[in-house]
């Protein structure tokens, strides 16, 4: 189930980045940024009540073409009305009503789209006359907050929370392999996927989410249930930049929290950008199974080395997914596009491998014997005990004496012990660590 997307939009200077920081102040989660990889943070995960979103901020994004104000504020509010599920339409109401607020509001009904009227800057609320004049915009009840203050911001994440669509169950048998193919425009995703599927039987064509964020299709292989969660497709009637390419990372990672296995398809030719990075990032501390496909194979002018060069340069820039195989292909001709298929079902079952609990601890007592916890004089760390905690990643519990003794590099070479000993290939693993004394 995709998180619903939540655009704020608005004018200039009402309020909106007041508001998003406001609405994800404290109730956001931020995942710690792993060491190398960059995340910007123009969309943040909130909660209230239980459910989640996705929060979009459009501030500080204003689109000013030619100085013309008006316009930016359409695009802003088509590519809502486009892709987010419920928006947030910020008005001024110390300003008063404003031409640009009233064409804004007739696009917003005309859409349809879920939305509620924000009426920003009232800090007073005993005297709310500047709020009816925004009843002629035709989308209902203003609701009065002031961002700057916190007023009145609780009321208005309860209107919200009623109005996100129904939380579903996934709607896939429980042992699909749902499979992301995450890529930054034209690197063939789409005639990736179209070959793949061109070998397999597809069950039904096309489903598209509700959400319009991606196109799934299932499919079936030698008894096996896969779902292709593709969100190509949806790109090309968004011009590329700003705003719809924030939209467009967002259907991304939505892609990616709901799949298993995630392959992340680079071209040959342009190699790892900045972005792909952040993409891989994203899955790796999402722990989700990967694969990492070189396509557009055949514009290479290769030799024997070629493959082993790229595959070092392909380490180094993405240092923090060692794990995740390598694959080589060409949409175009067809050559190794099966080896995909195979790859996946390769890590998916690494992602979902098991270890019984003596071999955990006589892994992890030959490691320590080994290379033993760094400590000081008076305190080193001790490992009393482990446990698998989980799977998809697989997750290891490690009972201590003292979780603070743990560093990063002890935490590594055991990582490394794991998948010396039992593969793990194309799955991040993580590590808990408990107090036990
Ligand atoms: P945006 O351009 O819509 O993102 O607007 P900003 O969030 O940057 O806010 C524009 C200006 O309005 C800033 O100077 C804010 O301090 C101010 N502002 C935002 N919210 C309030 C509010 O609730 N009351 C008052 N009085 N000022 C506010
Ligand atoms: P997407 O935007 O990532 O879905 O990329 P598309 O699948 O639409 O492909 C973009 C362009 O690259 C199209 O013109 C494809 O024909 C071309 N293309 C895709 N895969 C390959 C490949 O393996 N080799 C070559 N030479 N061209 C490819």
């Amino acid at each position: 189930m995709p998180k619903p997307v939540v655009a704020i939009v608005g004018r200039p200077n009402v309020g909106k980045s007041t508001l998003f920081n406001r609405i994800v102040g404290s109730r956001v989660a931020i995942v710690e940024d792993e060491p190398g990889v960059t995340r910007d943070r123009l969309y943040l995960d909130a909660e209230w009540a239980g459910r989640s979103f996705t929060l979009v901020d459009t501030g500080g994004l204003d689109f000013q073409e030619n100085g013309e104000i008006n316009r930016g504020v359409r695009r802003q509010i088509e590519l809502a009305i486009q892709e987010a599920n419920v928006i947030l339409f910020v008005v001024d109401a110390r300003a008063g009503l404003n031409p640009d607020d009233e064409e804004a509001a007739t696009l917003i009904r005309r859409s349809e789209k879920q939305a509620i009227l924000v009426a920003n800057k009232i800090e007073n609320f005993n005297s709310q006359t500047q709020l009816y004049e925004f009843y002629r915009l035709g989308l209902g009840e203003p609701v009065p907050v002031s961002a700057a203050e916190g007023l009145n911001t609780g009321d208005l994440l309860d209107r919200l929370v009623e109005l996100l669509p129904p939380e579903g169950e996934d709607e896939y048998p429980a042992d699909t392999i749902k499979i992301a193919v995450i890529g930054r425009p034209n690197v063939g995703k789409s005639s990736l996927v179209n070959t793949i599927l061109g070998e397999e039987r597809v069950i039904v064509s096309k489903i598209s989410g509700t959400t319009r964020d991606a196109i799934d299709t299932p499919f079936e292989r030698d008894g096996r249930l896969y779902v292709i969660i593709d969100t190509a497709g949806m790109r090309r009637k968004n011009k590329v930049g700003g705003l719809a390419e924030k939209y467009s990372a967002i259907r991304a990672l939505r892609a990616v929290d709901r799949s298993d296995v995630v392959l992340i398809v680079l071209d040959a030719v342009e190699g790892v950008t900045d972005q792909d990075k952040r993409i891989a990032g994203y899955a790796h501390e999402a722990g989700k199974a990967l694969v990492i496909v070189v396509n557009k194979w055949d514009l290479i002018k290769k030799d024997d080395r070629t493959m082993n060069r790229f595959t070092k340069k392909i380490r180094d820039e993405l240092s923090f997914m060692q794990y995740a195989p390598v694959v080589f292909t060409s949409a175009l001709t067809g050559q190794r596009v099966p080896r995909v298929l195979e790859q996946v079902d390769f890590v998916a079952g690494q992602h979902s491998m098991r270890l019984s609990t003596p071999n955990i601890n006589s892994l992890i007592k030959e490691a320590v014997m080994q290379n033993p916890p760094p400590g000081d004089k008076t305190r080193r760390l001790k490992i009393m005990y482990a446990t698998q905690g989980g799977v998809k990643p697989p997750k290891f519990i490690l009972f201590v004496n003292d979780p603070e003794l743990m560093h990063f590099s002890y935490r590594r070479y055991l990582e490394n012990q794991f998948r010396n000993a039992y593969g793990f290939e194309g799955t991040p693993i993580w590590f808990g660590l408990r107090r036990r004394s």
